[in-house]
């Protein structure tokens, strides 16, 4: 298992530790996509509306990006760890121009890195699989 640290602190053999990483999950998904679709407004809002209004009205795109932009503030507020209030981040790094250091939020968080609380149902559902396999093998 890689010798992760926080893999070994939640024993997904356990039905209740399953229904709580569950129900993590789902709390955080929606949250997750209420930043997806925030950020789809803001991009392709303006390409809709531009297609379909009869007249051309600047000012209706225009105050529909600056709602979208609110609504995108809000949202990645709000995007925390159900568990822990922990905002998933990611770091990247880059050494070329004089060693900048960005971080902003994770798109797609497998983990809560401060809980260690599932975020992503995929990595749940497969981790759920491996440790049934090394039961099935283990004892
Ligand atoms: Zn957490």
């Amino acid at each position: 298992m890689g010798g992760n640290a926080m893999l070994s602190r939640i024993d997904l053999s356990s039905d209740e530790v399953k229904a709580e990483q569950s129900v993590n999950v789902a709390i955080f998904r929606k949250r997750q996509l209420r930043v997806w679709f925030g950020f789809g407004s803001v991009f392709l809002g303006p390409l809709v509306l531009d297609a379909f209004l009869v007249k051309q009205n600047d000012a209706v795109i225009v105050g529909f990006v600056f709602v979208s932009i609110i609504f995108v503030v809000f949202a990645v507020l709000l995007y925390k760890c159900p568990n822990c209030a922990t905002q998933p981040l990611s770091v990247s790094c880059s050494i070329a121009d004089e060693a900048r250091y960005n971080k902003g939020v994770h798109p797609l968080p497998v983990r809560c890195m401060t809980c260690g609380f599932y975020l992503s149902g995929r990595a749940l559902k497969k981790d759920i699989q491996r440790q049934k396999q090394a039961n099935l093998h283990g004892h």
